[in-house]
């Protein structure tokens, strides 16, 4: 009884957003679980389908020291979003949200997921991206097994991965796609290539709709100061010294995360059950090259009294143990199938990236290297 009342008051709340001119003017069609809604990747993911309109979305997270609600504050009180405070593991949590809210999908993203962390300290990224991910799948494929006709068609669990899981690219062409072989180097990337097992054997033993993306580095607002290019700007805005892992020379593959945001809605819509998606925008670059590239950009913007370049801040650290050398995506399959693109170049999503911070949002600096 309590589960229609709410699905009337957000049917209604809902026709009242396609009555308003200036809002969206879809009606809702999907309703979505997003897990690790607070974190970077899946904040940009609750502000593109709250503004999308199509989707109503229940964030459950447990704001860790990775999540933020302030990177919600766009979409708090819209009546396409409500926020959980929460554990993916906490299955009768999660099995009251599922039936409550008759959800449509999971997008998955709540993990551990700083490399260096793992390193330093890798229980907690088992126990999160292991069993965390093995408890919601748990609750998911209970949840699925009640559902008929066409809301049990609909279903997808979505498992949003890394391009990690592969392991590491030599120097050359080669690329990363869905036929890649896993073979993960960290211990971060080993848990979310364990998780992406799990979720694959819950579909060929269960028949648990699913689909998996493995995504490339992604940049963009609301990153995490511990990551490599909001660390590089916040210490370059300080004229902090710029640690940078061995010679600099890995090489990542940057996806901007509204790009991967939209690649996340298409593959949960469109994707096909059982099958994986690999998701980046043909943007390598060394770490040398990010890191002198925010430096030559911010110094046109606040040029260091004196004129001295910010590269002279750049220092060369001690390479991270198992040190991936390269990584990129082949995104071909999502171009051809689902029709996705990027549509952000790195140039001009580092200068917007690096104006965002500027425009006060520059998080004290954390220690770590690039
Ligand atoms: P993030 O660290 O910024 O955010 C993770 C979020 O998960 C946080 O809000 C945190 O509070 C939440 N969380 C952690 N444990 C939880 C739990 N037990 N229950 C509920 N919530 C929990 O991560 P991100 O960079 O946004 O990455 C999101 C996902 O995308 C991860 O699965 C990651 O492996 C994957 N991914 C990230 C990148 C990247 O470049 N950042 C690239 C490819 C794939």
């Amino acid at each position: 009884m309590r589960t229609i009342r709410r699905r009337e008051a957000i049917k209604r709340a809902c026709e009242e957003i396609v009555l308003d001119p200036g809002s969206a003017s879809k009606t809702p069609d999907r309703i979505v679980l997003v897990t690790g809604g607070a974190g970077f990747i899946g904040s940009a993911l609750c502000r593109h389908l709250v503004r999308g309109g199509r989707t109503r979305i229940i964030n459950l997270d447990k704001l860790t020291y990775a999540g933020s609600l302030a990177a919600l504050a766009e979409v708090e009180g819209s009546p396409l979003y409500r926020f959980v405070q929460g554990d993916i593991a906490d299955t009768s949590l999660v099995a009251a949200l599922l039936r409550e809210e008759q959800v449509d999908a999971i997008i998955h993203l709540a993990a551990e997921s700083h490399v260096d962390r793992s390193i330093a300290a890798p229980d907690i990224f088992i126990e999160t991206n292991i069993t965390g991910t093995f408890r919601l799948i748990e609750a998911a494929l209970a949840y699925w097994r009640s559902l008929e006709g066409g809301a049990r068609a609909r279903f997808r669990f979505h498992h949003v991965s890394t391009d990690e899981v592969f392991g590491d690219l030599p120097f050359d062409d080669s690329r990363f796609s869905e036929l890649s072989s896993y073979r993960p180097s960290s211990p971060y990337a080993a848990s979310k290539a364990a998780a992406d097992h799990l979720v694959r054997a819950w579909h060929h033993t269960y028949g648990l709709p699913v689909v998996i993306s493995n995504c490339s580095n992604n940049y963009g607002p609301h990153q995490h100061a511990e990551k490599l290019i909001p660390l590089t700007i916040a210490r370059a805005v300080r004229q902090q010294a710029l640690p940078v892992y061995g010679a600099g020379n890995n090489i990542r593959d940057w996806l901007h995360v509204d790009d991967h945001a939209r690649a996340l809605e298409a593959v949960m819509r469109r994707g096909t059950s059982g099958e994986s998606y690999a998701i980046g925008a043909r943007a390598e670059r060394s770490n040398i090259a990010v890191v002198t590239a925010i430096c030559d950009l911010l110094d046109v913007r606040l040029p260091v009294p004196g004129g001295s370049p910010r590269r002279n801040l750049i220092r060369f650290v001690e390479d991270r143990p198992g040190h991936d050398r390269r990584y990129a995506i082949d995104p071909s399959r999502i171009e051809r199938e689902l029709g996705w693109r990027a549509e952000t170049g790195f140039a001009e999503g580092l200068a917007a990236t690096i104006d965002w911070y500027l425009a006060g949002a520059v998080a004290p600096p954390a220690s770590g290297s690039a």
